[in-house]
């Protein structure tokens, strides 16, 4: 019998796990035909979530849960859920209910077909400010356009996963991860289900336009060294544009004497340049500072505990 582990990373989800749990169970009953894992990776919160998983697991063996030892991060979490799943497929599934269950046999049927990877692509991007959309479109337009591989719009972490595609995301093991990336760069068999998003059910969202910001500068900075090459261009044009203007200058003084003056445009030209070091040296240091957390060869999470006997 295939069996079928649905991963599910939680942090401070003690209000929507009670709501999750029976949409998942009438799922698993209904679906009698495969072997059912629930996987809840506790992902340091900081209210009572372990001790609902924990009664969850007590009440049906299908539950399990692994522990970690603080907050690392959704992405971690979901490495962690990796490595410990046992499933032939895994779903990836927030635990607020955002991602509708009820799209899971759809995924499967899909799977049964021979997919590796059944992603959900939200229709719409909800109740967003205008801000948040721009900066999420040039982001992705950015990756796109820089990258060797088709990067998906709208796509969250809400998807299926053969066996084969995790084992490929298990040998990834950066310390700063982008997972949203990783699966469009392992490829295999991709395909789409549309769905809408819906609100959260409980609790609150634990992402801040800052943090997503920062998820987007990590995204950017791990898949592509685009940016470098844009303070190389950069250089190329000041020094350019420099060249020409000492031309000018020259040829202008040479000419006509040089009365002093230009106070404006000195100091235009001095805070533009300014500007330009500044930013190419911010660049710089997102990679270099990547280097430095990749060389530190830190394992992504740590383990408190966890409730599978024959894992790992
Ligand atoms: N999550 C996590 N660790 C974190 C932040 C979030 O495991 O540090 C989980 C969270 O419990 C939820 C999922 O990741 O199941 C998505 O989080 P959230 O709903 O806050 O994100 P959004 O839906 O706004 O993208
Ligand atoms: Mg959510």
């Amino acid at each position: 019998m295939k069996k079928i582990t649905i991963l599910v990373p939680c942090y401070n989800e003690e209000k929507s796990l009670p709501l999750l749990y029976p949409e998942l169970k009438s799922l698993m009953d209904s679906q009698s035909a495969y072997a059912w894992e629930v996987l809840f990776v506790n992902d340091g919160s900081r209210d009572n979530t372990l001790a609902v998983i924990k009664a969850l697991h007590v009440a049906d063996a299908r539950i399990q849960y692994v522990n970690l030892s603080r907050n690392f991060g959704k992405e971690n979490a979901m490495l962690a859920g990796f490595d410990y799943a046992t499933g032939d497929c895994m779903v990836i599934i927030d635990a607020d209910l955002q991602d509708p269950p009820s799209l899971i046999p759809q995924m499967l049927v899909y799977w049964e077909q021979g997919f590796d990877d059944v992603y959900a692509r939200r229709a719409d991007r909800g109740r967003e400010s205008w801000l948040r959309k721009r900066f999420s479109l040039l982001f992705y337009k950015i990756l796109d356009h820089s990258t060797r591989f088709d990067v998906l719009q709208n796509v969250g972490d809400f998807r299926l996963l053969d066996r084969r595609c995790i084992e490929a995301l298990r040998q990834m093991r950066e310390s700063e991860r982008y997972t949203k990336g990783m699966f469009c760069w392992i490829g295999f068999n991709k395909k789409e289900i549309v769905f809408n998003r819906a609100d959260r059910v409980a609790g609150e969202s634990n992402w801040s336009f800052w943090s997503l910001f920062n998820l987007a500068i990590e995204g950017i900075t791990s898949f592509t060294t685009a940016p470098l090459r844009f303070a190389t261009v950069c250089g190329i044009i000041v020094a350019f544009v420099a060249f020409c203007l000492m031309l000018f200058y020259g040829v202008k003084t040479l000419l006509w004497g040089d009365p002093v003056q230009g106070f404006t445009t000195l100091i235009v030209v001095t805070l533009f340049l300014g500007g330009v070091q500044l930013l190419s040296i911010g660049i710089l240091g997102e990679y270099i500072g990547r280097i430095f957390n990749e060389t530190k060869r830190r394992p992504p999470y740590l383990v408190g505990e966890y409730s599978l006997e024959n894992t790992l």
